[in-house]
């Protein structure tokens, strides 16, 4: 293995397919604030936080963000509301915690945080997630906090779309972290408002430890975006993991492996950190918002 960088970062806000109408004009302000993402968890690794800190903090910032899907500008369910999932786990003990359909929570993987560190349990749904943000103390929001008028067209254009029985199409948009700190500690956090037009409770990879995120200190970090029934399915995330411990794959490989050969073109993206803090941002749909940044000088964000 090469020598371990000091540390490093990757971050994503979402693989899809890029409508240029939606990115039109707008480039420079995905930019701005994938950048000011990627330099809060900068200045963080460098300062010596942890790890895990620092992915729960970026994906908060993401949160916050109305631009992308996850926290406030989360998509729409079908019937016009909004259910958030996400999860974080830490690589040196495998801790981890996630939670489903929230709809009051204002910072997701600030609970899933919670749901590592004060339960006993890894996945909380629902109105039982939400009698524990209570009871944690986390901050609530009214629904409507939620609300983003391009979201709701985009409910209203994916409606119409499935009464005249088109396909519905993969808008882009889920938030995610993965980072090495100087302690040589691994951890990785995903946020979503998951699909636009979801129903019947629908819950995709995201908070699916393994699927959308995973993180182990012997491998690798990762967190994933898209369709996120296609991430389950395939474990994508712990599949990358088990490739470097038991297929004496880099991270490089065993990204590129899962999101080329196991994955279909459009499926989504995947970024991850190794254990010596290499890092890969891969993807096979048109778009993937991403940065990565490390100790030896790398900070870049790009889209295409
Ligand atoms: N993976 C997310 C989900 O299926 C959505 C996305 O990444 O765009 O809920």
């Amino acid at each position: 293995m090469s020598e371990r960088l000091e540390w490093a970062i990757a971050l994503h806000g979402g693989a899809g397919s890029l409508s240029e109408e939606r990115l039109a004009g707008r480039e420079p302000q995905f930019v701005a604030s994938l950048e000011r993402a990627l330099r809060l968890g900068v200045d963080m690794l460098y300062g010596g936080a942890s790890s895990l800190d620092t992915v729960e903090a970026v994906v908060r910032e993401l949160e916050d963000d109305p631009l992308f899907n996850a926290g406030k500008g989360s998509v729409y369910t079908h019937d016009g509301t909004h259910q958030l999932d996400a999860s974080i786990m830490e690589g040196r003990a495998l801790r981890c915690g996630a939670v489903a359909a929230v709809s009051t929570v204002k910072n997701p993987v600030t609970l899933a945080r919670r749901v590592m560190d004060q339960t006993p349990h890894v996945l909380l749904v629902a109105d039982g997630a939400e009698a524990f943000a209570r009871s944690a103390g986390v901050e609530l929001v009214d629904p409507v906090y939620f609300h983003t008028r391009e979201r709701r067209e985009e409910l209203e254009r994916e409606r119409a779309k499935e009464a005249a029985g088109a396909a519905a199409t993969s808008g882009l948009g889920t938030v995610g972290a993965v980072a090495l700190d100087r302690a040589g500690d691994l951890a990785a956090a995903t946020s979503t408002g998951g699909r636009t037009n979801k129903r019947f409770g629908r819950v995709g990879d995201v908070p699916v430890i393994g699927a959308g995120t995973y993180a182990d200190n012997r491998t690798c970090a990762v967190s994933g975006t898209g369709k996120g029934e296609e991430l389950i399915r395939h474990a994508a995330a712990a599949s990358v993991s088990a490739r470097i411990e038991h297929g004496g794959r880099t991270v490089g490989q065993a990204v590129r492996e899962v999101v080329r050969d196991v994955l279909e073109p459009g499926d989504g993206g995947l970024i991850a950190v190794g254990a010596d803090g290499t890092l890969v941002l891969e993807f096979n749909t048109t778009a993937m918002f991403r940065g990565a940044a490390d100790s030896a000088g790398r900070f870049e964000v790009a889209i295409r």
